[in-house]
């Protein structure tokens, strides 16, 4: 019999039916299964957070701090079963899934110590004997959705900031992914966290999602997921002026030019076009590649991807797993179909792979098309799959035209050892996160993160900035 996990509302583990099944997608196994919430739960998980919140925003930031830091050490104390929850229920692999744990861990502790600092601000008056200064007062009850690609370091960064400045939350996780998240909630629960400050409710977005944009205490949102649900969620949370935050998709470039260290730009591009199976947000699903070194380049990546090995992320030496579910690995299929059609036949991958151990999963051969031409579908749409585009620049100032040539504006990445390119990049490119001679995908906690464009809306998440969007100024002037 599967486990099955609860939701969490006012401190409780509730449970009930009908339960929804969450499966391993690389055999097919049920990882667990969770009670599938209702309506009702999301509007009882709201209203619990707001009881909840007077007396959480009540306790000094550094006691909140504490809580944090013992969830941080409950989740490295169980380090390793729940990377292998992840690796299971998402199928990227375990060093992956381990990588991923460690990053919550630290968020939480980054988190933590900002309980100790949540800076305001101070400014000399232009008053006699007038002191001002801003403090940070929370949102109040804030509504967190998150997706299944990154099931625990994108709870954990929209969790930490919140709780630390003083808010309450219902968090909806990925129906695809969720234990990961739950880990989190069950080291909070176990860390003592308040009853009513954390809430969890698992089940189907379209139904969860709308009730929780419209229960009554909910002050703000945080989304990361589609550009369609994000959009959606946003016509219905401004309808009510909730303060609303969202990430969303990409169609992330990565320029090479002919100056750049070879090796380490065929390794970058293959690392940010496949590694969890190209499900990354900052995945680089654009190569463009100067005229100069273009055909060797596409050789040398076509080499390396077919040494790349596809298959359960639970066993040692594999590189890549399965997407996520049928679904995601139909999308991907379709996709490469379409490429086929449009830029021809991919120089290497392009089919399911289903024999022998594979059969029960949802694998798809890395996929390299080459002499795609900007306007072909591959180009321009997300596919969040393990499938690459390369395309053709005449030169650097071709290739930057192309790689802002997108709605999207997510991540973007140029190998060259030129400095000035370098900074022509970084101050032309449009996207929210720049990487130079690192593979585009790959961020970490201390600094903002977040796109541009049509991938995102409202402050960004993570280090300092992430205070913005969870914490709101109550400002002082005082006359002594
Ligand atoms: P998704 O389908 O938009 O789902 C995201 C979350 O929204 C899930 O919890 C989902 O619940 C929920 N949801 C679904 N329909 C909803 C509705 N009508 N109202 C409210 N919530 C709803 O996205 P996904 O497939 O999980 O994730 C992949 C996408 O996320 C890609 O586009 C990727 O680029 C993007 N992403 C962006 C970032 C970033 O930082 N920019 C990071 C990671 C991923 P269910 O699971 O129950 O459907």
């Amino acid at each position: 019999m599967p486990e099955i996990f609860a939701n969490y509302i006012a401190g409780d583990w509730v449970n009930g039916a009908p339960v929804f099944e969450d499966r391993n997608p690389a055999n097919g196994e049920v990882v667990g299964c969770f009670v599938k919430g209702t309506a009702r739960d999301v509007e009882a998980a709201a209203d619990a957070a707001a009881r909840a919140l007077p007396a959480w925003s009540a306790m000094s930031a550094p006691a909140r701090g504490n809580i944090l830091y013992k969830a941080a050490g409950i989740l490295d104390g169980n380090f390793a079963r729940v990377s292998a929850d992840m690796t299971r229920e998402e199928g990227k692999t375990l060093p992956e899934a381990k990588g991923e744990v460690r990053r919550t861990i630290n968020i939480l502790r980054y988190f933590a110590g900002e309980g100790s600092r949540l800076p305001g601000m101070l400014a000399p008056s232009e008053r006699d004997r007038v002191h001002m200064f801003a403090l940070r007062k929370p949102v109040g009850v804030v509504g967190l959705i998150t997706p299944w690609n990154f099931p625990s370091a994108i709870p954990a960064w929209k969790l930490a900031p919140a709780l630390i400045c003083g808010n309450t939350v219902v968090l909806k996780p990925a129906s695809a992914a969720p234990l990961s998240a739950w880990r989190i909630v069950e080291a909070l629960h176990e860390a003592g966290v308040p009853k009513g400050v954390v809430n969890f409710v698992a089940g189907p977005g379209g139904e969860l999602g709308h009730a929780l944009v419209n229960a009554g205490p909910l002050r703000a949102v945080s989304f990361t997921g589609s550009c369609q649900v994000g959009n959606a969620l946003h016509a219905e949370a401004s309808q009510r002026r909730l303060r609303i935050q969202l990430e969303m998709g990409g169609k992330n470039p990565t320029i090479v030019l002919a100056d750049a260290d070879f090796p380490t730009a065929v390794e970058n591009v293959v690392n940010a076009a496949f590694f969890s199976t190209g499900q990354k947000c900052t995945a680089t699903s654009r190569a463009i590649v100067e005229d100069a070194v273009y055909d060797r380049f596409v050789a040398a990546v076509v080499e390396r991807t077919k040494r790349l090995k596809v298959g359960d992320g639970m066993d040692p030496g594999i590189d890549i797993g399965p997407c996520v579910d049928q679904a995601q690995m139909e999308t991907v299929l379709r996709y490469i179909e379409i490429g086929r059609q449009e830029s021809g036949e991919p120089r290497c991958g392009g089919r399911r792979l289903a024999e022998g151990a594979l059969a029960k999963g949802y694998f798809v051969e890395p996929t390299v098309f080459a002499d795609v031409a900007e306007e072909h579908t591959i180009a321009r749409e997300e596919i969040f799959g393990p499938v690459l585009a390369i395309l053709r620049a005449r030169d650097f100032e071709d290739a930057l035209r192309m790689a802002n040539n997108t709605p999207f504006g997510l991540s973007s990445s140029i190998q060259t050892s030129n400095l000035s390119r370098v900074f022509e990049y970084v101050y032309r490119a449009e996207a929210g996160l720049l990487t130079v001679n690192l593979p585009s995908a790959g961020v970490e906690y201390q600094l903002p993160f977040g796109g541009s464009k049509e991938s995102s809306f409202g402050p960004k998440e993570q280090g300092q900035a992430a205070l913005e969007f969870y914490s709101d100024y109550k400002t002082v002037y005082l006359k002594y």
